[in-house]
């Protein structure tokens, strides 16, 4: 996004200078995660990055901005909500690109679960979000939704059809999450000590979990998986 920020001021990035703000955000990611890399490894992965960045410039959607193609477009935030009936909703697109009387609201993806329809269905929310933001028009026939999902050798462009049906399972899907985060406030609220709240699936997904140290799987999924057996819950 820092790259795209400055493409919009016409500010080009020379080699060196992509080197060095990778290596910057791979030393702090590391940092943050307490993970432990050699350089050889951190070479191979800034490398890989920065291919995976040049290649961004060949695909279809975003290839024409890359190219300085005429083209009205806007990058985003994902922290850019828009407020609905009290919701208040972060479905940014990464960019929009109008072109051809249409915007084109475009999701950059470095990893993606495939092509699981809850997937589709969160996309879909950049339309409700787009529909709800000052200075897109409201009209659902003035966009199409994008996806450039990373997949370790190059990008995977996907357009999402849009029609009612999608549009509305998107905002029930929306309503569902909103109604389990309720559900778990109120568990916290009645057992702070978080043993009622469901665990992860996986192990993979403790590793680089932020809440480590404050759950109840801070020893182990395993452990804490089984105490809960051995409690009853
Ligand atoms: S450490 Fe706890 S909160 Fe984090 S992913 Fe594992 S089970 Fe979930």
């Amino acid at each position: 996004m820092e790259r795209f920020e400055d493409l919009y001021q016409s500010k080009a990035w020379s080699e060196d200078y992509v080197h060095r703000r990778l290596s910057e955000i791979l030393t702090h990611e590391c940092w943050l995660h307490r993970l432990q890399v050699d350089q050889t490894k951190q070479k191979g992965m800034i490398q890989a990055v920065h291919g995976a960045m040049e290649s961004l410039k060949r695909t279809r959607v975003l290839g024409p901005l890359f190219r300085h193609e005429p083209r009205r477009w806007a990058y985003f935030q994902r922290f850019d909500a828009v407020n609905i009936g009290g919701i208040s909703l972060y479905a940014t697109p990464d960019i929009a690109i109008f072109h051809q009387n249409k915007w084109s609201l475009v999701r950059i993806r470095w990893a993606s679960k495939g092509e699981e329809q809850s997937e589709v269905l969160e996309d879909t929310l950049m339309l409700h979000w787009a529909l709800n933001h000052p200075g897109f028009p409201n009209d659902v026939s003035m966009f199409r939704l994008r996806t450039v999902t990373w997949n370790k050798r190059s990008w995977i462009e996907r357009a999402i059809e849009i029609n009612p049906t999608q549009l509305e399972a998107s905002w029930s899907l929306l309503e569902h999450d909103l109604q389990e985060m309720s559900w778990i406030r109120r568990c916290i609220a009645a057992d702070p000590s978080f043993d009622s709240l469901p665990l992860a699936q996986n192990e993979q997904h403790c590793r680089t979990c932020k809440h480590k140290q404050t759950c109840p799987a801070k020893n182990g999924l395993f452990e804490a998986k089984q105490r809960r057996r051995r409690k009853g819950q």
